[in-house]
């Protein structure tokens, strides 16, 4: 699609990965750049450096109103949420904010694939790259997964098959963004400490078929009704995937047949095999729903089916999801940190074939831990309430389950859990909680929780 952007004045707000990347992709193509972040430290030093080592104008320390006032377009990087004081500056209104993954997509040549969904985005965007290069395919993740999507923009040759992972809050500002395969992994609530209500929440999500042609391709979750049918009529022929229940006649599609293998049915009739779930190494009845989703996806793009089949088979969990950790003394230590709502925790919970001594805390981020209760009746033998959450997390399970409520710091949280497991359990952190009471962010919490694992005795 790459267009020329002479004549513009870009304006990049955040400094960190993707709005370095922004910046350099704008400059590469022509515009002038003004890029800005309210932070300040060696790393926006560094980064505001080499913007303008390129040619560009940067600060750190806060915004110049009357520079972004003075810009055609505004790029947020994915870390700043629509809700930013910067943004609600009168004197910039009349200025369009698009988000990273909008100006990345006008300048990508390659085909993409978007990939969104409350819980498994990660997941789904890593198998999806990894299925397609197994296959032998140029494919690369970008958007919240590490790797800016305007960093592939700028790549000599651009991948031949961009594969983004997607949050709401980009989508929900996009305008020209259009994959021509698009996954909804699921909707389940998240975010209501930045959304008004769920309906905005998935108004954001929706936004993934904004710009769909009957040439566009949707995989749909056949089990989750919200994500099945939040597209409406929107043009695009549908493909459903299912973990729980057979296809109905004619489906098009993923399931699980009753043997467990992954099988599709791309025409509705023909079936391929793929790959026995539980000959994978991500595990769980949702990780079989990521692994259909993947696999639609890649066929979707062009790969075969036995390629496909043998590359789930090797594909490994991302880190600080349902990873294990360690097992010591009969304690097996399972790093979840990256489940930061519920429905990702129930999961997990889900997920548990030994006793669990369950971390639930951190920042409460609004939903009531109650919705956990039918799933921590059977194998959860304590909860260990903790961080800012304790109070609230002890107050809707008490009575119902085991809580012990920790008020100390992490490494308290940690002796108390191994305290009260016994041989043979499991210590899973699945926390529903976002990390930021405690840690920068979730990888730190799970870093930190691999580390004491390794050091706590009984
Ligand atoms: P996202 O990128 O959407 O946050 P991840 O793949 O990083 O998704 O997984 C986030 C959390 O959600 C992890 O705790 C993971 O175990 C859990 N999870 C992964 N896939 C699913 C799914 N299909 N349904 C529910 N939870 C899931």
């Amino acid at each position: 699609m790459s267009r020329p952007l002479d004549g513009e004045t870009i304006g990049v707000l955040g400094l960190a990965r993707s709005g370095v990347a922004a910046a350099r992709l704008a400059l590469a193509r022509g515009a002038r750049v003004y890029a800005s972040d309210a932070g300040t430290g060696p790393a926006q030093e560094q980064a505001a450096a080499r913007i303008r080592g390129l040619g560009g104008d940067a600060e750190t320390g806060g915004h110049d109103v009357a520079k972004l006032a003075g810009c055609t377009r505004i790029v947020l990087s994915p870390g700043i949420p629509p809700t930013a004081k910067i943004l609600a500056e009168p004197a910039i209104a009349h200025v369009p904010v698009v988000p990273e993954i909008e100006l990345a997509f006008e300048q990508l040549e390659s085909r993409v694939i978007g990939i969104t969904g409350t819980n498994g985005k990660t997941t789904v965007t890593g198998l999806v790259e990894h299925i397609l290069r197994a296959a032998g395919r140029n494919a690369a993740a970008g958007g919240n997964i590490g790797t800016a999507l305007s960093e592939l923009a700028l790549r000599v040759p651009q991948p031949e098959i961009a594969v983004v992972e997607a949050s709401s809050f980009q989508l929900g500002m996009i305008d020209r963004f259009a994959p021509e395969i698009g996954v909804l992994t699921n909707l389940a609530p998240d975010h209501l400490d930045w959304y008004p209500d769920l309906e905005a929440y998935y108004a954001d999500k929706k936004n993934l078929f904004r710009n769909a042609t009957p040439a566009s391709r949707w995989v749909l979750n056949a089990e989750d009704e919200r994500a099945r049918t939040l597209l409406g009529d929107a043009p695009g022929e549908r493909f459903y995937f299912r973990v729980a229940s057979q296809p109905e006649v004619g489906e098009r599609g993923g399931f699980l047949d009753p043997e467990g293998w992954l099988t599709l049915r791309m025409d509705g009739v023909t079936q391929e095999a793929l790959a026995p779930a539980f000959e994978m190494r991500i595990l769980g009845r949702h990780n079989a729903a990521n692994a259909l989703a993947a696999a639609l996806a890649a066929r979707l793009a062009g790969a075969e089916a036995e390629a496909i089949g043998h590359a789930l088979r090797t594909f490994e969990a991302p880190s600080h999801r349902l990873q294990p950790v360690g097992e010591r003394d009969g304690v097996l230590w399972i790093n979840d940190s990256k489940a930061t709502n519920i429905a990702s925790t129930r999961v997990a919970v889900r997920g548990m074939s030994r006793p669990v001594v369950l971390l639930l805390g951190g920042r409460h981020k609004g939903e009531p831990y109650t919705e956990l209760l039918p799933d921590l009746g059977g194998n959860v033998r304590a909860v260990v309430a903790y961080g800012e959450a304790a109070e609230i997390v002890a107050k809707d399970l008490a009575g119902h389950v085991p809580v012990e409520r920790v008020d100390g710091p992490f490494e308290e949280v940690i002796r108390r859990a191994r305290a009260i497991a016994q041989h043979g359990d499991a210590i899973l952190l699945s926390p529903a909680c976002s990390s930021y009471d405690m840690f920068p962010n979730y990888e730190e919490r799970g870093r930190r929780f691999a580390e004491l694992a390794a050091e706590v005795r009984k």
